[in-house]
């Protein structure tokens, strides 16, 4: 039996999470989890599951709660966060939270002596350094939760890595991918949350549809694998059926394919070495789909997919600051405070102008967030057109 604590239980990786423990009763339990302000699914989730500590956003949602949840204890902000992250009573921390505040409870939890399965992506996006040193320094293992990376984390069972060549990760283009740049230029938030493929919260979508999402991925496939960003390929690949590949020294490309449920990869994540049964309404069905489809990306196209290479290889203080600019501006586009293409002007805008800083510690990450969110949001004052 693994005890799981899941934070961001009421998102969308939570609730499938979530789900994947009501499949297997037997192998999985919940020992705390955390929601955001969502409170009304939250109690949908403690009257079936009677978790014993639970985190919320605000201090009063923790107050009413515990009025009608007495046997639980809550906490609330980020600091509860971390308390849950720090519990002893647990396996793995099953991190479904979305941006930077991700980050401190995957650090506190490697530090504490916990295993983590890893969905909030942002953490190893601004943090992979150091993430990495913690799980040396602790013994811990990351698990990935994301679709691509489990594919790969996948393709890579039973091979030594060693003889890996690079990675090939695929991209469904999102909801706008065979639009123009200018047909770009009125988009509205209801046709960016519309993914072809894929259901998922609304601001990896909006990451989606300008590849933020993908570039996010390449990073993430650096820290998680140790590959240098010349050998990590991004492949477009609109029907999402092959999650990513991995190629070898002899050629031999070794994909993972199939359905589009996020749940194969969270079992995954918590299964590892085994696999367990999954319920699914649609298995992949090959010869229903008929065929596939493959094309190079068209950086030019895609600015935020090639900027997030370029703030890769130049590390320090650059990706935290694309992070927190490109949170900012997702947000204000979503709040209809700037139209679709103005994302990728911030975010592109607050790398350049940002002094690089090498990043040594947890501060300097906070600090190169705040730099990154001051930025963006004197650009969404300064410009607004809507
Ligand atoms: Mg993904």
């Amino acid at each position: 039996m693994k005890k799981l604590v899941l934070l961001g239980a009421t998102g969308s990786i939570g609730v499938q999470t979530i789900d994947v423990v009501r499949q297997h009763p037997d192998l999985f339990t919940l020992e705390a989890l955390s929601a955001g302000r969502n409170i009304s699914k939250l109690k949908e989730i403690l009257d079936e599951f009677p978790v014993k500590k639970v985190c919320v956003q605000r201090e009063e949602d923790a107050a009413a709660l515990h009025e009608s949840y007495p046997e639980t204890e809550f906490f609330h902000g980020d600091e509860g966060l971390n308390v849950l992250a720090s519990l002893e009573e647990y396996d793995v921390l099953v991190n479904a939270l979305v941006g930077f505040v991700g980050f401190m409870p995957t650090l506190t939890a490697i530090r504490h002596h916990h295993d983590v399965a890893l969905a909030n992506k942002e953490t190893l996006v601004v943090g992979g350094e150091l993430i990495n040193a913690a799980l040396k320094e602790y013994g811990q293992k990351l698990y990935p939760i994301d679709s691509e990376h489990s594919a790969i984390f996948q393709c890579l069972q039973g091979n030594n890595r060693s003889d890996l060549k690079r990675l090939i990760i695929t991209a469904s283009g999102g909801s706008f991918r065979t639009k123009t740049r200018e047909e770009l230029k009125d988009v509205t938030v209801e046709q960016a949350l519309a993914h072809p493929n894929w259901s998922m919260g609304a601001k990896i979508t909006i990451d989606s549809a300008d590849m933020m999402n993908k570039g996010f991925e390449v990073m993430e496939a650096h820290w998680l694998f140790d590959v240098d960003y010349d050998n990590i390929d991004v492949l477009m690949h609109r029907e999402s059926v092959i999650h990513s590949m991995v190629e070898y020294r002899d050629h031999s490309v070794i994909a993972q394919l199939g359905a589009p449920d996020m749940r194969l990869p969270i079992q995954y994540a918590l299964s590892w070495p085994d696999r367990f049964d999954l319920e699914q309404n649609e298995p992949l069905d090959l010869a229903k789909i008929g065929e596939l489809h493959f094309e190079k990306p068209d950086v030019r196209r895609f600015p935020l997919l090639g900027l997030a290479y370029e703030a890769g290889r130049k590390g320090g203080n650059k990706p935290g600051v694309m992070n927190a600019a490109n949170e900012a501006a997702n947000l204000a586009f979503r709040n209809g405070h700037i139209p679709f293409l103005m994302i990728e002007d911030i975010v592109i805008s607050a790398v350049y102008k940002s002094p690089y800083k090498e990043v040594k510690d947890v501060n300097d990450l906070i600090e190169a967030n705040e730099w990154g969110l001051r930025y963006a949001e004197m650009m969404i004052r300064g410009d607004n057109h809507k």
